[in-house]
Order: C-alpha cells, then sequence, then structure tokens
C-alpha cells in the first residue's frame, strides 16, 4: 500500500481535505495542535455566504438537503483517517514524496474514545474542561499546568475510567508521499495598538470574540450583554483595518474582515436589540457576491462613517466615548458605546517556522506562498507540498474547501 498523506491542521481546509482524500481510499493522518478539530470555524455561528450555522453548513460530500455536522462525520465515516490532536510536527526529514515526519503527541490524560462526558471531572477539578461544546472529539480536555488535589478523586470516580493522570507525551515517525499545510491563520490581538484600548477596557473585543459571543452555544447563551458587568448591550461601534493595512503591523489586507463585520452588523441589527450599530473604516471591502452585506446593512440603518478612531474616553457606567476623526465631514465625532470591536488583522500562526524552513518552503507576509505563480498552481507549495485555506492567507470557507480540493486533485493526479 503507498504511504499516507500528512496533513497538518484540522480546519475546515486540512479535513476537506482529509475527507476526500480518504473518500478516495487514500490513507491520511491529521495533525492537529489544539483538543479540538475545527479550527477558527468553530463556534462563529452563522457563515456567510449562506448564513447556515457553522457546524451545519453542507459539506461538499452530502447530498443536498442532508444537513450534518462536517466535523463529526470527518471523525465517525473514515476509517482512512488517522486524527491525532494535541500533536504537532516535531521534524521533516527523508526526500520528496518519501519523507520521515516525527509527530510529537502530547500525553493523552483523557482518551477521547472512553469519555461520555459526564461532566463528574469537571465538579471535582477545573484542570478538566470541554473547550467548546460543539467540540470533536467529544470529551473533556486536562490542562496539566491546572493540576490540583482534585484530579485524583475525578479520575477515581470517571464512570468509563477515562482519565490517566500518568499518561506520558510519545513521539511517533511515519513515512508520508505528501505533506498538505493547512495550519491556517490566527485572529491578531491589538494589544500594542493603544488607541483601540484593547485589553485595558473589557468592553473593547476583537471580531473573533464578538463572534463567540453572538454564537447561542457561547458563554452568554448567543445574548449580546456586556463583558465588564453582563448589562445588555445597545449601542456598538466596530473598527476596520486593524493592524491591517498598516505598515507598522500588516501591510496587506486581510480580505474577509469587512465581510465578517457586516454579517455581524445584521445579526446585531436583525436578531438582538442592539439599536445603534456603526462602523468606521477607510474602505469597505465586499467582494464578489458579498456587497449583499453592505446593502442588508443599510437597509438595517447601520451607519458608515469613514474615518479614523482618534482615542477613546472610558466613563463611570463602563460606556466608553469614541472620538473619531469623519474624514468627509472633516470632523471631530464623540459616539458614546457599550461595546468597541476591532476588525483586526488576520495573520500567520505560530509554529509553522520550522515545517516552513525544513521544507525550504517560500513565504509571502509569513504565510506559505506558492512554489510558482501559475494560477492554477496556487496550492503547490514544493515537491510533494501543498498548501490550502488560510494557511495561504486570509480565505473564507468556500475558498478553502475549494483549494483543498484541488489540492486533493494533484495529489490523486500524482498517485496514478
Ligand atoms: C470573526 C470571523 C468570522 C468569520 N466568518 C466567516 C464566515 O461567515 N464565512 C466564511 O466563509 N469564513 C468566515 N471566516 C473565515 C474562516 O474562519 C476561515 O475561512 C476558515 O477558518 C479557514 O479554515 P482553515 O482550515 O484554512 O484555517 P483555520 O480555521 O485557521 O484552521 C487551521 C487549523 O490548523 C491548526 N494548526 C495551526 N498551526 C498548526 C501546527 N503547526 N500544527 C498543527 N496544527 C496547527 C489550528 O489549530 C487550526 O485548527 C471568519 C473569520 C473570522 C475571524
Ligand atoms: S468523568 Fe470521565 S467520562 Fe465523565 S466527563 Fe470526565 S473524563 Fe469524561
Ligand atoms: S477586508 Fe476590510 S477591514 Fe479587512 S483589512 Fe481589508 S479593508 Fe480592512
Amino acid at each position: 500500500m503507498s504511504n499516507p498523506v500528512l496533513i497538518i491542521g484540522a480546519g475546515v481546509a486540512g479535513l476537506t481535505a482529509a475527507v476526500e482524500l480518504a473518500d478516495s481510499g487514500v490513507p491520511t493522518i491529521v495533525v492537529e495542535r489544539l483538543p479540538t478539530i475545527g479550527g477558527n470555524a468553530l463556534d462563529l455561528y452563522k457563515a456567510f455566504p449562506t448564513d447556515d450555522c457553522f457546524y451545519c453548513f453542507e459539506g461538499n460530500r452530502w447530498r443536498p438537503g442532508i444537513r450534518k455536522c462536517f466535523y463529526r462525520s470527518a471523525l465517525t465515516d473514515q476509517p482512512n483517517i488517522d486524527l491525532k490532536i494535541n500533536s504537532y510536527v516535531e521534524n521533516i526529514a527523508g526526500e520528496a514524496g518519501k519523507f520521515d515526519v516525527t509527530i510529537h503527541i502530547e500525553p493523552e490524560y483523557v482518551e477521547a474514545k472512553k469519555c461520555i462526558m459526564c461532566g463528574l471531572c469537571m465538579e471535582h477539578s477545573d484542570a478538566f474542561s470541554l473547550v467548546s461544546p460543539q467540540c470533536q472529539p467529544q470529551a473533556v480536555t486536562y490542562d496539566a499546568s491546572k493540576a490540583n488535589e482534585g484530579d485524583k478523586k475525578a479520575a477515581e470516580e470517571c464512570p468509563t475510567k477515562a482519565i490517566n493522570l500518568d499518561a506520558e507525551a510519545r513521539d511517533e515517525t511515519v513515512k508520508v508521499s505528501d505533506i498538505v499545510i493547512a495550519t491556517g491563520y490566527h485572529e491578531m490581538k491589538p494589544v500594542n495598538i493603544d488607541e483601540y484600548a484593547y485589553g485595558k477596557y473589557p468592553n473593547v473585543v476583537t471580531q473573533l470574540e464578538l463572534a463567540q459571543i453572538l454564537d447561542p452555544n457561547g458563554a452568554t447563551g448567543g445574548k449580546l450583554l456586556r463583558p465588564s458587568d453582563g448589562k445588555p448591550t445597545t449601542r456598538v461601534m466596530m473598527v476596520q483595518c486593524v493592524g491591517s493595512r498598516d505598515e507598522n503591523y500588516y501591510p496587506f489586507c486581510s480580505k474577509i474582515c469587512c465581510v465578517f463585520a457586516l454579517k455581524h452588523a445584521n445579526i446585531i441589527a436583525e436578531e438582538r436589540d442592539a439599536s445603534n450599530i456603526s462602523v468606521v473604516y477607510m474602505d469597505i471591502r465586499t467582494y464578489d457576491s458579498h456587497e449583499r452585506y453592505y446593502r442588508e446593512a443599510r437597509q438595517n440603518g447601520v451607519e458608515f462613517v469613514r474615518g479614523r478612531v482618534a482615542r477613546i474616553e472610558p466613563r463611570d457606567d463602563d460606556t466608553l466615548d469614541i472620538i473619531v476623526y469623519d474624514s468627509l465631514l472633516d470632523k471631530y465625532l464623540k459616539f458614546p458605546v457599550d461595546l468597541f470591536v476591532l476588525s483586526s488583522a488576520l495573520e500567520p500562526p505560530e509554529g509553522g517556522e520550522k515545517i516552513i524552513e525544513s521544507l525550504g518552503l517560500k513565504v509571502a507576509s509569513g504565510f506559505i506562498a506558492p512554489a510558482d505563480l501559475v494560477s492554477e498552481n496556487e496550492v503547490v507549495a514544493g515537491n510533494h507540498v501543498y498548501a490550502c485555506g488560510a494557511a495561504l492567507g486570509p480565505a473564507e470557507v468556500p475558498e478553502s474547501v475549494t483549494q483543498a480540493r484541488a489540492v486533493v486533485s494533484k495529489i490523486l493526479q500524482g498517485r496514478k
């Protein structure tokens, strides 16, 4: 049998590649550094362009009309996928087409297959937690840095004996024919940009954090409440291009933040009680058919202010006064708000340097760059090395899925 394909990253892109290869009879090994698959698309509530719930969006491999959790399907329906969570690539040696890859696997303190999510362990120790109600595998995780005296009791009382506090990390070396990099993006936490006061005032959040507030599975049950005191939020301001298109941080446009900001503005206007929503922007970039989110936002009464945020003044009641320079009116305006939302840059994830270096890959602004710039080869990063999804730069889900399928098609052609 031919060697398996290694996929690094279990977000939408990596899982699509894994599922499609597995469907074609190709064994795959998926390495995911977190305890759950799904990547950044987990817990985002509704997804453009279809406005489906993120868990239920129609996967390419299911018949129209059949809704099934994409992530669970990838795990349960595919014997050809060997998923390694809490893992990362330690070393890559060998030659193109016959790589020897050493994978580091963190201790399996909770055996995911045995955990029935009864929650008993979480009652005894806060070292046990649930990453997300939609996590896959459906199991609690254990954080050894929070180890405490309740752990032993949790292990003793676990009804399925899923907990092993003595579990150890291990390395495993595998031979693989191809490597697919699907390591996605990280949403920049703009702690160093003073004018936005992120990390200083609790009611300043990023769009990813807002998505988790709006998610019915989130901590507030989807209610739009102020992080500072849990009071309802009625006045929301968003600001675009935070850290993007800025020579001090990232010179590139993060491409999708205008669309998801408008998606959020519409959800707030249509489904929550916010009475006042404004967006401060330099340009609104709604490519392809996403212009409809802009039109809907205007119909929903969202106010657009072209200009820059000059400063933030906190008030005693936890509201914030946002002072904005309006470049169309040539005036400074003051907006009192409950929640200030930053459309922060999408940056390369940490920890990819070793992979990039050992495979001698090209990079562009920190993301993986195609080996050559011919458009039909945009997913080819090297000899038997591919990249898809946001690993190539900010991308939406449909684009990530399309690229993953392109990778699959190239790998299948190579194995004929
Ligand atoms: C606020 C917000 C809202 C959005 N809304 C939408 C929307 O409505 N519609 C839409 O189409 N898109 C939306 N997106 C974009 C969407 O999140 C991405 O298109 C999608 O997540 C890309 O999938 P991916 O698999 O390429 O990357 P990711 O989702 O980033 O997944 C990458 C995976 O790789 C893992 N990983 C990273 N490095 C390593 C490593 N070294 N070793 C092992 N594993 C690693 C990560 O842990 C992660 O699980 C939104 C994004 C944001 C920020
Ligand atoms: S007690 Fe055991 S089965 Fe129950 S949630 Fe914890 S690990 Fe899972
Ligand atoms: S997509 Fe919009 S918010 Fe994001 S960087 Fe580009 S212009 Fe700015």
